[in-house]
């Protein structure tokens, strides 16, 4: 309930502070949107399958809602809005207890603990690098008023989970094994983005590989290793 109403309401809160003070207003969607996706790669014209009442709807809706909530704003008042749908994201500075895959697995292999894989980690993700990330919404930012998005903003390299493990496994040398466990209810098969509307419109592509950027991730957990972990 809390986050589907600091979705929902919390945007519209934004966008009255928006409109009030004549601003432009970032809204941070999310390639859950598209839920478990039938069609791949996601393209912003895709319209998502989503459940309305599984597990992750709290999620997935409230964001759909609030890019609604943005549209009608911008199409009633005028009001500047940037609709970025993110895709999974990471690095420096991630809790290391967010419950995330990435942080999980840095965290179970600093520690010598088991990777837990959900599944068969054969579900697919595509990681975008933070700074990549940035970059995307800055640029957003700097469009005309007639910019509204959506824009997908994600890294197009695509992995199963599965090679995450070993992946991250081998970077840190650790001597984790990888285990396999249940996979939650409505858990995406595969996700990845389109991102031609972001090159188009925001002359805008990633640059850091997923080795690079698990390299700096590593290295950041590893110094809060004693304090967090
Ligand atoms: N996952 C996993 N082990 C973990 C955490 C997540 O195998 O310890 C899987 C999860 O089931 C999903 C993928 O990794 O298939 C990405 O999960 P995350 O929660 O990071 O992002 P999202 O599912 O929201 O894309």
């Amino acid at each position: 309930m809390k986050t589907l109403l600091t979705s929902v309401a919390g945007m519209r809160n934004m966008l009255e502070l928006a409109r009030t003070h004549r601003c432009r207003i970032l809204q941070a969607s999310t390639s859950e949107v598209y839920g478990d996706p039938l069609e791949h790669p996601q393209r912003e014209s895709y319209h998502g399958n989503v459940s309305p009442t599984g597990p992750r709807a709290c999620y997935d809706e409230g964001k759909r809602c609030a890019e609604t909530l943005c549209m009608d704003y911008h199409r009633m008042y005028g009001v500047p809005v940037k609709i970025i749908r993110i895709f999974n994201t990471y690095g420096p500075r991630m809790a290391p207890d967010d419950g995330r895959v990435i942080s999980n697995f840095i965290v179970q292999a600093l520690r010598g603990e088991p990777l837990t894989v959900y599944g068969t980690g054969g579900q697919t993700r595509s990681f975008q690098y933070v700074d990549d990330l940035i970059e995307g919404m800055t640029r957003m930012m700097r469009t005309d008023d007639a910019v509204t998005g959506p824009v997908n903003l994600g890294n197009p390299e695509e992995h199963t989970i599965a090679e995450l493990a070993s992946e991250i496994v081998r970077l840190a040398s650790s001597p984790s094994r990888i285990v396999y466990s249940t996979l939650p209810m409505d858990d995406p098969k595969m996700r990845k983005p389109d991102i031609a509307k972001a090159r188009h419109e925001l002359d805008w592509h990633p640059c850091v590989a997923l080795e690079q950027g698990l390299i700096e991730t590593i290295n950041d957990f590893v110094k809060c290793v004693d304090i967090c972990l």
